[in-house]
């Protein structure tokens, strides 16, 4: 078999290219046509010796995830599906905006966490992806969009590993995944535009500082164990006490001066003026200890087997209130891609259900005229 090499970061393409008795700023250079320029074909590659690219050839190929669909939202949000082999698939959301596009990235084909307000939780955990398998996700979106939108500079501006599954419980997979992220040669994206999202892996949050800091949002949702435990059940092992005192610690590496809480609003569930009290408590109690964060409250995005329900506007709006009258920064996340299931939760990719594949791609073909070429299923 030989290596995909979307599976290594500059350092791994450095050793695969001395192993194959090349020198290393080869693999710049190659790193640079596969990132960069978005390249698979190595004969493209025209700077490369004649020698080298037959010698790649032989032992490495570039390997783009199959495409099961591709949905275009009416705001603009794009959400791909990939197939990542024995009946698993995996979703990318593409979300543009005035000033920047976001790329919403899965780390797992389904999730060991099981929240209960999440529909990747309620699917289980299937396996890990590979560091190739996140980065074709990054690979293919920004390539196809530049191609697509006529544009030579970068079109996907900031990552958030808030797709299906728990970054940080597939730790070694994701930090060569982050480095090629960021590496000048690679999406140049700075620390404070790449985004892990965590229910709470303690110790991986330890490590993160150390090996890769970057933006950190830890989603808590509820303002005591009483309430956290059954949510998400991490938190019977990591409590929310030490998960505060590990974004405390996050700090001093983070690219940014403050953690994201984010905060899903379920109807009558965590959105009382209670736990407003007892959140404002809680991060007052932290903040004394050097905790700064800010709060991203995200309506819920239901689906029937959560039997939970989206907390109503104006209980959101009040809910942000009191936040930010006890001074914490509040914002609400605007629901994108809903009309296409691409909002935060709804990601479902079990393609075992083939009538499911089959739906989406017939809404596909009835969602209205884009100017984007649709792919082939
Ligand atoms: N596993 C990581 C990242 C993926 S989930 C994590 O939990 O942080 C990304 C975000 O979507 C998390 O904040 C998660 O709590 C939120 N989310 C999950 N299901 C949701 C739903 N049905 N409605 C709204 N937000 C949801
Ligand atoms: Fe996993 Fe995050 Fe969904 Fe929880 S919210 S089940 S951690 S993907």
């Amino acid at each position: 078999m030989t290596a995909n090499l979307l599976d290594f970061d500059l350092e791994g393409l450095a050793v695969f290219c001395e192993g194959m008795g090349e020198k290393r700023f080869r693999a710049t250079q190659l790193f640079r046509w596969i990132h960069q320029r978005g390249m698979s074909n190595f004969d493209d590659m025209s700077d490369l010796a004649k020698s080298l690219r037959e010698k790649l050839k032989v032992h490495a190929h570039v390997a783009p995830l199959p495409i099961l669909s591709q949905q275009i939202s009416k705001d603009g949000t794009i959400k791909w599906l990939f197939d990542v082999g024995a009946g698993d698939a995996v979703e990318t959301v593409f979300i543009p905006e005035d000033d920047r596009g976001t790329l919403c990235v899965s780390s797992q084909a389904g999730c060991a966490v099981g929240c209960r307000f999440c529909s990747t939780g309620h699917q289980g955990f299937s396996r890990n992806l590979s560091t190739a398998e996140i980065l074709a996700q990054l690979w293919f979106a920004e390539h196809f969009l530049r191609k697509h939108l006529h544009q030579t500079d970068r079109v996907i501006s900031n990552v958030v590993m808030m797709g299906m599954g728990e970054p940080l419980q597939n730790y070694s997979a994701l930090i060569p995944a982050l480095q090629v992220m960021l590496d000048d040669h690679g999406y140049g994206l700075s620390r404070r535009r790449v985004t892990v999202s965590t229910s709470g892996v303690v110790p991986m949050i330890d490590r993160l500082a150390q090996d890769c800091p970057v933006a950190l949002a830890v989603s808590l949702h509820a303002p005591s164990d009483a309430l956290r435990d059954p949510l998400v059940p991490l938190n019977r092992k990591y409590p929310i006490d030490e998960l505060l005192q590990a974004c405390q610690r996050y700090l001093a590496h983070a690219p940014r001066d403050f953690i994201t809480f984010e905060y899903c609003m379920l109807d009558g569930v965590n959105d009382q003026p209670e736990h407003a009290r007892e959140l404002i408590a809680l991060v007052q109690r932290h903040a004394r200890d050097g905790l700064r964060c800010k709060f991203n409250l995200i309506p819920f995005n239901p689906f029937p087997a959560s039997g939970l329900l989206r907390s109503p506007p104006s209980r959101v709006q009040s809910f942000a209130k009191m936040l930010l009258d006890a001074g914490i920064v509040t914002t609400v996340r605007k629901t994108r891609g809903d009309d296409i299931d691409a909002a935060c939760g709804q990601l479902a990719g079990d393609v075992k259900d083939r009538t499911r594949v089959q739906e989406r791609i017939a809404q596909r073909r009835a969602s209205p005229v884009i100017p984007i070429a649709p792919v082939s299923p």
